[in-house]
């Protein structure tokens, strides 16, 4: 019987390196032979419980110790780890865990509710573990006993992870053990990560940046996650320098509330050597921020369905182009869709898409997204990506956030990109609302720094210097925040229905 998936980890490490600390969270703190151990009696525990191969377990908290475990109990069995959006509302929930079909349901304290009333509505009425109580029963109950062995192939499902829901509702995409093993080794051929890495986990871990990007590399390394479950930006500087951190991912918006909190100039991050975001676009002057301390600060392009690395920037060369997503990643292919069907390899501008081992092969449950999601055996990322001839590439946009007015193009990440130049702007969003001369034109939902005015004229005459004039919104409009989900996107639908209400009332300036 071999079992090469990812469930092995931790055993496998604890074969390397047994006192080495694996998992921190504030003052606990877990080798990789703890790790090891509970792993082994919670997938005994579960096995208990009557899941087998290819069941979906279900995981609902906010990052913990105990998340990690779950992944690693669930899919040392050869079953299916899913991994629930904390923040979703009880509905939303009962939704993934019928279309999951979970069997199980580990529920953290900290959603309890919204868990127990989801469970409540479903059909399909997984049975709870709670943490911690009835979940530390368990493990001390199986310590010392083993799950009957699996084998497990890398062609495997692990992990239902959902997409961020950014374009419609979120589709679970299903990555195998074979998935998530060649992200990692995509990972190490760009950078290093060993035993002496201190990785600090504060991206959800039900999103592929908190899960694929630095810390299951870590773990595969054998160096030491300290998880963290809410990110503060004074709290996560001031864990910078506690636990001496040396790598972690972070979604831009959140870099940029690191460099510009009271405490960045002060802080001491000799010990950071590597920061790697993505999942939206980055502001020039934050990736310097973080550039300019010495750090490598590398951009990363992924999605859920790609486990997640497509593109990631090198060291060398990310100084002199701060907003790239780098290159393509060494076990990856990647290929641009032209608007005439046609199917090119860089440089030039198209929809991406990419091919490689890392690439998932299909949505659960869902058929025909997944047949729309390929075409020749490539997948469709969605998104609008410039591959300059020095082979770095330019994220642009997505294809369906695309704005036409009057037959133009524009992509509202450049018009976004130019009204944030403005010092007193903190945030902004561009969307499309319907316009009776142009089809289409743009609406910007702006946020403004406290206590720094600023008026719809002076956006204006910024971006008259900047951007031709069809790209200019037609509409501004203040607010105080934006809608953005857990990993820092911008949540479009949520503002176009807003530029609609807005649009149909004339309500605006
Ligand atoms: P859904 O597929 O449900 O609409 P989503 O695409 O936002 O949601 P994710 O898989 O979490 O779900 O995100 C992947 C997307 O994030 C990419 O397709 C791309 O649009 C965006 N993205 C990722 N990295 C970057 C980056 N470095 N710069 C700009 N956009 C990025
Ligand atoms: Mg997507």
């Amino acid at each position: 019987m071999t079992d090469i998936g990812v469930g092995s980890w931790p055993r496998r490490r604890a074969r390397m390196d047994p006192g080495a600390v694996a998992l921190v969270q504030g003052d606990r703190r877990i080798t990789y032979g703890g790790l090891a151990r509970r792993t082994a009696a919670l997938a005994a525990a579960l096995s208990g419980l009557g899941v087998r191969k290819g069941d979906r377990v279900a995981y609902l908290g906010p990052n913990a110790i105990a998340t990690f475990e779950a992944f690693f109990a669930t899919t040392s069995l050869g079953a299916i780890h899913v991994a629930l959006n904390a923040r979703l509302t009880a509905p939303e929930l009962s939704f993934l865990l019928d279309d999951s079909g979970a069997r199980v349901l580990f529920l953290a304290p900290e959603t309890e509710a919204e868990g127990l009333a989801a469970v409540e509505a479903s059909t399909t009425r997984p049975r709870v573990v709670r943490l911690a109580a009835e979940y530390e029963r368990l493990v001390d109950e199986q310590a010392g006993r083993k799950p009957p062995p699996v084998e497990v192939a890398l062609d495997d499902p692990a992990l239902i992870l959902y997409t961020s829901g950014t374009t419609g509702r979120p589709k679970g995409a299903v990555l195998t053990h074979g998935n998530i093993t060649w992200n990692t080794l995509n990972q190490f051929a760009h950078f290093a990560l060993g035993h002496d890495d201190v990785a600090l986990c504060s991206a959800p871990l039900f999103h592929v940046l908190g899960l694929g990007q630095i810390t299951l590399p870590t773990l595969y390394a054998g160096g030491t996650v300290v998880v963290i479950a809410k990110f503060d930006p004074g709290d996560f500087l001031a864990t910078i320098e506690r636990e001496r951190a040396t790598a972690f991912p972070l979604a831009p918006t959140m870099l940029q509330m690191l460099c510009d909190h009271p405490a960045w100039e002060k802080t001491d991050l000799a010990s950071v050597r590597l920061v790697v975001f993505g999942g939206s676009p980055v502001l020039e002057r934050v990736a310097k921020s973080w550039l300019d301390r010495g750090i490598q600060a590398l951009q990363g392009y992924g999605m859920t369905e790609a486990a997640p690395g497509v593109f990631m920037a090198l060291g060398r060369g990310a100084r002199e182009r701060p907003t790239s997503a780098g290159v393509p990643h060494f076990f990856v292919e990647v290929a641009l869709l032209m608007p005439d069907g046609r199917i090119v390899t860089g440089p030039g501008q198209g929809e991406l898409l990419v091919k490689g081992p890392n690439v998932f092969s299909g949505y659960w449950n869902r058929p025909e997204a997944t047949a729309d999601a390929f075409v020749d055996g490539w997948f469709r990322t969605g998104d609008v990506v410039r591959l300059g001839e020095d082979g770095w590439a330019q994220i642009v946009d997505r294809v369906k956030d695309l704005i036409i007015s009057g037959g133009e193009n524009v992509y509202p990440a450049e018009v976004e990109a130019a009204i944030r130049e403005l010092d007193a702007v903190e945030d902004c969003a561009v969307v499309a609302v319907p316009d009776a001369q142009w089809g289409e034109t743009g609406m910007a939902f702006v946020v403004t720094r406290p206590a720094r005015r600023l008026g719809e004229e002076e956006i204006r005459t910024h971006l008259r210097h900047r951007l031709a004039k069809y790209k200019i919104p037609r509409y501004f409009t203040f607010c105080p925040a934006l809608p953005r989900n857990a990993t820092g996107k911008i949540q479009r639908r949520v503002l176009r229905e807003r530029a609609e209400t807005l649009r149909l009332n004339d309500d605006l300036s």
